[in-house]
C-alpha cells in the first residue's frame, strides 16, 4: 500500500523542485523520503500517515517553547482579528525593539524584517555603507542565509579570492568574500595584517549550528573582537540560531563578547517569519530614511509574526528557563554518549544551552575540516533507525539539534531507548 506521505512526495516533486521549499528538508544527505507533517504539539509531531515522533528539529530552532504553545496560538489568533498587515508602523514593532534591546544591550538600534537571510544581507550592506569598504570575511562551514555574497567557499590559499559555492553567484560578487577556518586565530591575525584596513566586516556564528554544532574557543572570539576594533572592521555576530537559545542574552552574553552588530531570526518569530538586525547606533544611523544605505520590506515587522515572537520571548524570560533547557539538553547528550559507549560505537556529543551536536567521531570537532572527517555512514544509519523508532533528528550529519522546553524526562528516556537500539545495530 502506498502511504499518503509517498504520494505527497511524488506529486510535490512534479511541481516543486526536489519536492521541497528548502533543500535541508530533503533527505538527500541521508537517503529516503522526507517526512510530511500534519500536526505538532509540545515536543511531538505527527506525520500525514499518523505516525508520532519526538521532534529534535523544532523548525530549526524557533519552536523553543514547543509546538502549538497555547499562549502563543491565542496571542496570534487575537492579533489576526486586527488585520494581518498594515505596511505602516505599529506599537508591536516598538515593543519588539525594546525587548531585543533589553535582552541584548549591544543592539542599541534595531530594524525588523522577515528572515535571517534578509537580516545578514542587510547587516552587511549597512557595515559596508558605514565603513566605505567592500571586503567581508566569513568562516568555513558557517551559514548566514542564501544571499549571493555569503554563498562562498574558501579559495585555495589564504588570500585568494573567494569562489562561489552555488550556481548563479557571479565570481565578481564572491571575490569580495574572504573565507577563513573557524577557531583559527593565526589565520585571522595573518589576514588582518595584510588587508585589515580594507575589511568592512567579519560575520560569524558565535556558536556554529550549521555544520553540526561547533563550539568557539574563547580566545578565538577575543582575538576576533580585538582585531576588528583595531582595524575599524564591523564585527557582526550572526545570532539567528543562537539568539535567545544558548542563553537569554545570546552567545554574546554567554561568551561575554560585545559585537558591533547582531542578526536575529528563528526564535524571535516563534515560528512565524521575523528577522532583525541591529547594533551600534552610529552604524545603524546609516540606514534609510536617516542615512544613505537602502533597506526595506513590505511585510517587515509583520504584526502577527511579531506577536508570536513577543509571546515566545515573554515565555523564555521565565525564571531558570535557559538553565532548565540546558540541563535537559545535557541529559540527552550524556545519555547518548553512555549508550554509545555501552555498544562500543565511536561517538561523541555536546550541547550549548538548548542546541546539541552528535558526532560519529572520537572528539568533538572544532572546525569544518574536522567535522568532515566524522563517519557519515554511521550517522545516516543511526538517523534512519531513530526515525523508525519515532525520533526526528536533522536529516544530515552536518546539522545541529534542538531541544524545547516541552521535552520531558519521558521524551529523553524514549529517545535514549531508541538510541541504544540504533547504536547496537551499527
Ligand atoms: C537559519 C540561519 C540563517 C538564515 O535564516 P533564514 O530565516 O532561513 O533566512 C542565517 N544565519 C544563521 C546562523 C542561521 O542559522
Amino acid at each position: 500500500m502506498t502511504s499518503i506521505n509517498q504520494t505527497l512526495f511524488e506529486q510535490s516533486q512534479r511541481l516543486i523542485p526536489g519536492g521541497v521549499n528548502s533543500p535541508v528538508r530533503a533527505f538527500r544527505s541521508v537517503g529516503g523520503t522526507p517526512v510530511f507533517f500534519k500536526k505538532g504539539l509540545g515536543s511531538r509531531l505527527w506525520d500525514v500517515d499518523g505516525k508520532e515522533y519526538i521532534d529534535y528539529i523544532n523548525s530549526w530552532g524557533p519552536m523553543i517553547v514547543g509546538h502549538a504553545h497555547p499562549e502563543v496560538i491565542q496571542a496570534v489568533q487575537a492579533a489576526a482579528e486586527n488585520s494581518l498587515s498594515f505596511g505602516a508602523p505599529t506599537g508591536l514593532e516598538l515593543e519588539m525593539a525594546q525587548l531585543i534591546n533589553k535582552l541584548m544591550p549591544s543592539m542599541e538600534q534595531v530594524r525588523l524584517n522577515s528572515s535571517g537571510t534578509e537580516a545578514t544581507m542587510s547587516a552587511i550592506r549597512t557595515a559596508r555603507g558605514f565603513t566605505g569598504r567592500d571586503k567581508i570575511v566569513k568562516f568555513e562551514g558557517c551559514y548566514h542565509g542564501h544571499s549571493d555574497g555569503l554563498l562562498v567557499k574558501a579559495g585555495s590559499g589564504l588570500l585568494t579570492f573567494g569562489e562561489p559555492d552555488s550556481g548563479g553567484v557571479p565570481a565578481s560578487v564572491a571575490a569580495h568574500t574572504l573565507t577563513l577556518e573557524y577557531n583559527n586565530s593565526q589565520a585571522l591575525e595573518d589576514l588582518f595584517a595584510q588587508v585589515g584596513d580594507e575589511i568592512a566586516c567579519v560575520i560569524i556564528e558565535p556558536v556554529v549550528g550549521n555544520m553540526n554544532l561547533i563550539v568557539p574557543h574563547q580566545a578565538f572570539l577575543q582575538t576576533l573582537r580585538a582585531l576588528c576594533t583595531k582595524h575599524g572592521a564591523v564585527l557582526i555576530f550572526d545570532e539567528v540560531m543562537t539568539g535567545f537559545r544558548v542563553h537569554l542574552g545570546g552567545a554574546q552574553a554567554l561568551y561575554n563578547i560585545k559585537p558591533d552588530m547582531t542578526t536575529l531570526g528563528k526564535v524571535i518569530g516563534g515560528g512565524l517569519p521575523v528577522g532583525a538586525f541591529g547594533g551600534r547606533k552610529d552604524i545603524m544611523q546609516c540606514l534609510a530614511p536617516v542615512g544613505k544605505v537602502y533597506q526595506a520590506g513590505t511585510l517587515s515587522g509583520n504584526p502577527i509574526a511579531v506577536t508570536a515572537g513577543l509571546k515566545t520571548l515573554q515565555l523564555i524570560q521565565a525564571p531558570n528557563f535557559h538553565s532548565k533547557l540546558a540541563a535537559q539538553t545535557a541529559k540527552l547528550v550524556e545519555g547518548l554518549k553512555a549508550a554509545a559507549a555501552d555498544t562500543g560505537v565511536i561517538f561523541n556529543a555536546q550541547n550549548v544551552g538548548g542546541m546539541f551536536g552528535l558526532y560519529f567521531s572520537q572528539h568533538c570537532p572544532s572546525s569544518y575540516h574536522e567535522i568532515m572527517q566524522s563517519n557519515k555512514e554511521h550517522f545516516n544509519h543511526f538517523f534512519h533507525s531513530m526515525l523508525d523508532s519515532g525520533v526526528y533528528l536533522g536529516p544530515s550529519a552536518f546539522e545541529a539539534g534542538f531541544v524545547s522546553a516541552a521535552h520531558t524526562d519521558e521524551d529523553i528516556a524514549l529517545t535514549l531507548a531508541a538510541a541504544r537500539k540504533a547504536f547496537a545495530s551499527l
